[in-house]
């Protein structure tokens, strides 16, 4: 099969988060089982450049139709680690991805938007004609949209959508100049609430919701998400959309790349380890240490490591921090906020537990950095108020570094609590609350620190239990293999 994927990030030239992890992983997973994969890109000025091999123009004079003129654009070619990458470049004064950063401008709905016309573009006029065109989250809602209503009468019309919702707190939902600009312009037509029209405010267009409507199958992260964005007040307006199109929405757990997260093999670390060489974890655990100057006792050390979001539980995390201190731990935290407010927090909160020797916070996206913490670490938190799936969870389990998690969305889909899941003990990996409140993480943290301190054998037993589990691609590949297989023959 032919797939092209059209996204905002692939790692790790483009990773804000796990959207990147996803892109690279499925890619590689398709490509592992025959399938021929295309991935196209903005071209970023930030992209980690080192990790592109053979950049080179593949298009040199791209045209793209933007306002009723044309933007000329390049687009380059180029692997980032075997993955084959298409990346658009635009020669326009509005600089869109020559910004230093990849999201957070006022712009991003036109940025995304004039993305998903050059991305089509591109494809119809180099004629590509892919079975599938894999499109993620608001940045390429409009793909679908502009396939089937400009793309397809002009003679694109083999490619089936399918489009994968990461997480619905980010939606698009921008102002009408935007059908406008990529040539959606039957005003009535695509300004409908059965079409783009925002389902709460009437005045807005929802790029999400147009992915929605117009691709040939929905999926999002995990099985327990997908039913919490169709039944439960998570999935922020969208969901009678989602119920009106519910015989095409899915739930797909991400896998996780074991070729690039695996502390057997990873170069990152100073020592690697497996099941049956579970005692090296401790040399890297005495590199962190020594990192981040924290004073070597006989203690566990707690981390997070992840986007400072009010989605991944900003007050427990702050809760967990002081608990664990309080509790005989030591503790980690690895993240980075674009928003002032909650950056100023966490930079009070660095300034606060600066000189402790057991506490180190670093703020900042160092992805070297986060594979050390993973592998020199006990325990790791991720208490989230939602969580589409959650990787971060997944590589701690891989690593050795047991997770404590809220059961929602893929966490709970993920993690089994070491006392109370309905699960043999072997499938057990972790420790689970509910509350999102001080008690609930504090009863999980509590057990957890407990088994650490009392019964070290056990704990290592749930440590082993959770690196044996299998989140790799190879279910997750299969699955959207099936659903691309079922949409290539409607
Ligand atoms: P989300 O997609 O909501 O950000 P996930 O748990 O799905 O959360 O994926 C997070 C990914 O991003 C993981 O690979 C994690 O290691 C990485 N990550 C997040 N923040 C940082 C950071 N500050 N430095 C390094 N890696 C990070």
């Amino acid at each position: 099969m032919y797939i092209i994927q059209i996204a905002s990030e692939c790692a790790p030239v483009a990773k804000v988060g796990g959207l990147g992890d996803v892109v690279f992983g499925l890619s590689r997973e398709l490509e592992i089982r025959g399938n021929s994969v295309e991935i196209i890109l903005p071209k970023y000025d930030c992209l980690r450049y080192d990790q592109i091999y053979g950049l080179q123009v593949a298009y040199q004079d791209l045209w793209v139709p933007w306002y009723g003129g044309t933007v000329h654009c390049s687009v380059f070619f180029g692997f980032v680690h075997g993955r084959k990458c298409f990346l658009i470049e635009p020669h326009s004064e509005q600089n869109f991805f020559n910004r230093r950063i990849f999201y957070g401008h006022p712009d991003d709905d036109q940025r995304f938007a004039f993305f998903c016309r050059a991305a089509l573009e591109f494809m119809f006029k180099s004629g590509k004609h892919p079975d599938v065109v894999h499109c993620h989250d608001w940045q390429t809602g409009l793909v679908p949209v502009l396939l089937y209503e400009i793309y397809q009468p002009l003679g694109l019309t083999h490619p089936r959508v399918c489009y994968t919702l990461h997480n619905l707190q980010h939606q698009g939902v921008t102002r009408e100049h935007i059908l406008r600009a990529t040539g959606l312009n039957r005003h009535a037509h695509f300004f409908h609430p059965d079409r783009l029209q925002d389902n709460f405010n009437h005045g807005a267009i929802n790029l999400m919701k147009g992915g929605i409507v117009y691709s040939n199958f929905v999926t999002t992260v995990s099985r327990r998400y997908a039913h919490e964005i169709m039944h439960a007040s998570v999935n922020y307006g969208l969901g009678h959309t989602l119920h009106v199109h519910g015989g095409k929405v899915g739930g797909i757990l991400n896998g996780l790349d074991y070729d690039v997260w695996n502390p057997e093999t990873d170069s990152h670390i100073p020592r690697r380890y497996g099941v049956e060489t579970l005692d090296a974890k401790y040399d890297n655990k005495a590199a962190l240490r020594q990192r981040f100057w924290l004073r070597d006792s006989l203690k566990p050390i707690v981390c997070y490591v992840g986007r400072l979001d009010h989605q991944k539980g900003l007050p427990l995390i702050t809760h967990a921090i002081q608990y664990c201190l309080q509790n005989g731990c030591q503790f980690v935290l690895l993240g980075t906020s674009p928003d002032g407010r909650i950056a100023h927090h966490f930079a009070g909160l660095k300034r606060h537990y600066n000189d402790h020797p057991d506490c180190h916070l670093e703020l900042g996206f160092n992805e070297e950095l986060s594979r050390l913490i993973y592998a020199g670490s006990d325990l790791i938190i991720m208490p989230s108020l939602f969580e589409p799936c959650g990787l971060t969870q997944m590589i701690g389990l891989k690593y050795g570094t047991v997770p404590v998690v809220r059961t929602t969305g893929g966490l709970a889909d993920t993690v089994f609590d070491a006392d109370y899941a309905d699960k043999p003990f072997q499938e057990r990996n972790g420790y689970t609350f509910n509350d999102f409140n001080h008690a609930g993480i504090e009863s999980a943290l509590h057990r957890a620190i407990g088994l650490w301190y009392s019964y070290p054998n056990h704990f290592r037993e749930l440590m082993v239990n959770g690196m044996r589990c299998d989140y790799s691609w190879n279910h997750p590949g299969q699955h959207y293999l099936n659903v691309y297989d079922y949409i290539r023959d409607k």
